[in-house]
Parts: C-alpha cells; sequence; structure tokens
C-alpha cells in the first residue's frame, strides 16, 4: 500500500464531475478517484471527451 505523505492528489472536473488525480511519488504510480471510488482511466477520457462536446450522439431526422 502506498504511503498517504507520498501521495499527490490532484483535484479537478471532468464532464462536471469531480475527480481525483492521485499520484504516488513513492512507486511512481497513478490512478484516478472520483466519488464511487476508483475510476479507469477510459471512463475519465470518456468524460472528458464528452464534455468537450463534438460526440455523434445527435443523428435523428433528416430523411
Ligand atoms: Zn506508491
Amino acid at each position: 500500500m502506498c504511503r498517504i505523505r507520498s501521495l499527490v492528489v490532484i483535484q479537478l472536473r471532468v464532464g462536471g464531475e469531480p475527480v481525483s488525480l492521485l499520484s504516488c511519488s513513492y512507486c511512481d504510480r497513478r490512478w484516478w478517484q472520483g466519488i464511487d471510488g476508483l475510476v479507469a482511466l477510459g471512463s475519465v477520457l470518456g468524460l472528458a471527451a464528452a464534455a468537450s462536446g463534438g460526440s455523434a450522439s445527435r443523428a435523428s431526422g433528416a430523411g
């Protein structure tokens, strides 16, 4: 287990949801943590992509 004192916590918001990037200077590991707990990097990137817009979600009508 990583030592709390060696952890660097960076709090930021991705897609409107608060997430924390924890970085351990001891073993050089990084992971994301959200409200519910650990967050996969893919989920964070997904939220970031959704937040920045440009999603191909709107595809209705026009026939
Ligand atoms: Zn560590």
